[in-house]
């Protein structure tokens, strides 16, 4: 009995495997080449590309047509900084006060679909309490919908650093984390705190290398770690085999986390000339978050929307990001795609596209940014980031072509994850 059921089920798996889907595609930016290519077929069978033709390939009587054919089709997108656990609004900072973890997780779940509808089938969580990390786990058994996640679990800090999660308490409440909570001081606990979260389950590591923006502490740019300290993460992060990203305004931070060899910088305000030929030289990746400055700017307009503290911090600094971009890539910086959504509504991810343009990187390069540059840094070159076949149908397409009007970006029309059509 138990025989034959095995072998039905064979049967039924081997019978989904063989219907195809055919995705007829106007245009096809596939991540690799240059060059837009017209009227393509990308053949899908199962989560992944079997097939890329030229023309449109006729379905077989068992397979599905997907006419994409006036549209423009193109991998999945990738976010490099998210935090999906929360969402900008006046009560921010009560709310750690207020919701419980299930709480959290609801909301999370709520912003990682928002997420994926916006045509983002990957991205990296920078920061949150550890529900990030259950909501990876959530979305890869198909519990719940989102982007596929990478996640850095609680992001690391120092004593009353950028990430220091008891920051503006009052003192009976402040206590005093340690590295299981992600805050550390010294060589010891920067080593424990990578090993703590490599036991959580964390893809990666982030770091506050300097001061931040929406933080209830008054300095949003000085450095704050020792290179002892730096060393002591990246060295052990990368034992565990996880990469490393350390949030950055001021130059002095950042430039000890370039030497210490971070893989990627997040937002960079600050970057000086010297720190952009040292990225050159270490191959370390820009990710500009030029979203995130331009909202808090925006905000802290509004009395009472942010902490007093922040307020003054998001007003120099959030303005001078897409101004810093402009001169990084001008100079050659290599630059991966990330907005921090959250510090702005989950969803609008793919306004960043246009203010990249706009600060003069060409559309391509802006998309390439999104999807193949992220796939390598991620480590998966060989699974996503670009449209090839053997490579998992990650799939979007926007109305318009976006190398004529990039704003098409901010209304994905179809998408598809592994295979599955998530809107249409
Ligand atoms: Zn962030």
């Amino acid at each position: 009995m138990k025989k034959i059921y095995l072998l039905l089920l064979c049967m039924a798996s081997l019978a989904s495997y063989a219907q195809k889907t055919y995705i007829h595609c106007g245009n096809l930016i596939d991540g690799k080449a240059n060059d837009v290519q017209p009227e393509m077929t990308i053949v899908v069978e199962g989560n992944k590309i079997t097939a890329i033709e030229k023309g449109f390939s006729k379905p077989g009587a068992s397979d599905v047509l997907v006419d994409l054919s006036k549209k423009t089709v193109m991998p999945g997108l990738i976010d490099m900084h998210v935090h999906l656990e929360s969402e900008t609004s006046k009560d921010q900072a009560l709310q750690r006060f207020t919701l419980n973890d299930a709480d959290v997780a609801f909301r999370a779940a709520a912003y990682a679909r928002k997420t994926l509808m916006a045509g983002f089938t990957t991205v990296r969580d920078l920061g949150g309490s550890g529900v990030n990390t259950a909501l990876r786990n959530a979305i890869n058994q198909g519990i719940a919908v989102g982007p596929r996640i990478f996640s850095a679990g609680k992001s690391i800090a120092t004593t009353g650093g950028h990430a220091d999660p008891t920051n503006g308490y009052r003192k009976d409440l402040m206590g005093d984390p340690g590295p299981k909570e992600g805050v550390i001081n010294g060589p010891d606990d920067a080593r424990k705190a990578v090993r703590q979260r490599y036991k959580e389950g964390s893809d990666m590591i982030k770091i506050t290398a300097t001061g931040g923006v929406l933080s209830i502490a008054k300095d949003g740019s000085g450095p704050q770690f020792t290179d002892e300290e730096l060393k002591a993460i990246i060295e052990t992060a990368k034992e565990y085999g996880m990469h490393t990203a350390a949030h950055a305004h001021g130059a002095e931070g950042m430039k000890r986390a370039v030497m210490a060899g971070i893989t990627t910088i997040e937002h960079g305000t600050k970057m000086t000339e010297e720190i952009m030929d040292l990225m050159k030289q270490k191959g370390t990746f820009f990710v500009p978050t030029i979203s995130a400055g331009k909202f808090v700017a925006e905000q802290a307009k509004v009395p009472g929307y942010y902490h007093p503290l922040v307020v003054p911090k998001a007003l120099e600094i959030g303005p001078q990001i897409q101004e810093t971009f402009r001169k990084a890539y001008k100079r050659g910086v290599k630059i991966a795609f990330g907005t921090d959504a959250g510090v702005y509504p989950h969803g609008d991810n793919a306004k960043e596209f246009g203010f990249m343009v706009e600060a003069g990187m060409p559309p391509m390069e802006a998309i390439k940014s999104a999807t193949v540059v992220p796939a390598g840094i991620l480590g998966m070159s060989d699974k996503f980031g670009s449209l090839e076949t053997g490579k998992f149908a990650d799939i979007v397409a926007t109305d318009e072509n976006p190398l004529k009007n990039i704003k098409t970006m901010e209304k994905v029309s179809f998408v598809m994850k592994e295979g599955v059509v998530i809107k249409q």
